[in-house]
């Protein structure tokens, strides 16, 4: 089962109005809402014909022309070493209010930008535009020469043109090394936040200086960031030479895609068991010959989502889960629905993409 809050599926979030008063920004949202769904099924319905095609093959992640969230170029590679930095003008200086990222919008994404064709481009604020040094400022870490700090402050002077903005709204703006540097800093901000006295005595706590650790000073204590491991499952059937995968989409969001099973980790539980227990609750399903894809940092809910490919193991037939699930169901190959085509941030998005590609050539 998922836990609050709602757990990663890869879904597409409702719009992103900017620098409108609330009403605009809701009618705004829901107009895009509607752009989103339309397109969906613009998409959906026209898969048999050759535009589908084209959409498929040009862009999917599987050829190697997207990539993950965490995927970027090596000019920004992340490095998460903690060490008590002193923040320089030019440096990136975060700050989150209610989970939301100061930011500042340099290009409103296109019209069809809900369909991951063209995505805002972002600006991150720097030590230098912020004005007013924050109280507490905490050194997060760095991608390539940039180095990013975080104003711990429950508020800091907003820049001119700066606002604040939900991460997961982000989630495909550009540049891409930016939207990771606001996700994973949104993780660590929450952290912070989260334990700012000790659980286990009351006490205020304190920030550990030469290492990312938050300490209590009474007992001791000592605090690390908090990761959630999950696993996305792709179950797969390709018996008779037809190649199968189980979709599926919760019940209660506006916005659903299709998404494979997907659950957390369980105290004591091993990956595997993990995989084979959500797989049985969801869908009512026995899997076998799992095999692990790869893993994604999924900052947005705390999560490390770890990807396996699995094939149904005896009876096929679907026993759905509608507490959680809204519906669930085999898809062939070219029933599957585009709409996943340029999710370039989600894992879930690159395993439908892939195995719409390449069958089971996606794990051999
Ligand atoms: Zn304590």
């Amino acid at each position: 089962m998922w836990r609050s809050p709602p757990p990663y599926n890869g879904t597409a979030f409702p719009g992103r109005a900017r620098s409108a008063p609330p009403g605009v920004r809701k009618a705004a949202r829901a107009v895009r809402r509607c752009r989103l769904f339309l397109g969906y099924l613009a998409l959906s319905f026209s898969r048999a014909c050759m535009w589908s095609g084209c959409l498929g093959v040009g862009r999917g992640q599987a050829d190697g022309g997207e990539s993950m969230i965490q995927e970027f170029e090596r000019e920004h590679a992340f490095d998460n070493a903690f060490a008590p930095h002193e923040a320089r003008p030019g440096d990136y200086l975060l700050h989150f209010r209610e989970g939301a990222c100061l930011t500042r919008v340099t290009h409103v994404g296109g019209a069809d930008a809900d369909a991951g064709d063209s995505g805002e481009v972002i600006e991150l604020p720097r030590v230098e535009e912020l004005g007013r040094r924050p109280r507490q400022v905490t050194y997060l870490f760095s991608l390539g020469p940039e180095r990013f700090f975080l104003a711990l402050d429950d508020r800091v002077p907003v820049p001119s043109g700066f606002s604040y903005e939900s991460v997961s709204w982000l989630r495909r703006a550009e540049p891409q090394h930016l939207l990771f540097a606001a996700a994973t800093a949104s993780q660590l901000d929450r952290w912070y936040r989260d334990n700012r006295f000790c659980g286990r005595c009351g006490a205020p706590t304190e920030l550990a200086p030469t290492s990312r650790e938050i300490v209590c000073p009474e007992c001791a204590r000592i605090v690390y960031p908090k990761i959630c491991p999950g696993v996305i499952c792709a179950v797969t059937s390709c018996e008779g030479g037809e190649e199968r995968i189980v979709l599926t989409r919760y019940a209660g969001r506006t916005t659903a895609l299709w998404a494979l099973v997907a659950g957390f980790t369980e105290i004591g539980e091993p990956l595997e068991d993990t995989v084979r227990r959500e797989v049985a609750e969801e869908v009512g399903l026995s899997v076998k010959n799992l095999r692990f894809y790869k893993s994604q940092p999924w900052s947005f809910t705390d999560t490390l989502m770890a990807g396996f490919w699995c094939e149904v193991d005896g009876d096929d037939e679907l026993s759905v889960d509608r507490s959680e699930l809204k519906e669930a169901r085999w898809f062939r190959r070219d029933e599957i629905p585009l709409e996943r085509v340029g999710d370039r941030a989600s894992l879930t998005g690159e395993m439908i993409e892939r195995f719409r590609l390449m069958g089971r050539r996606a794990w051999e």
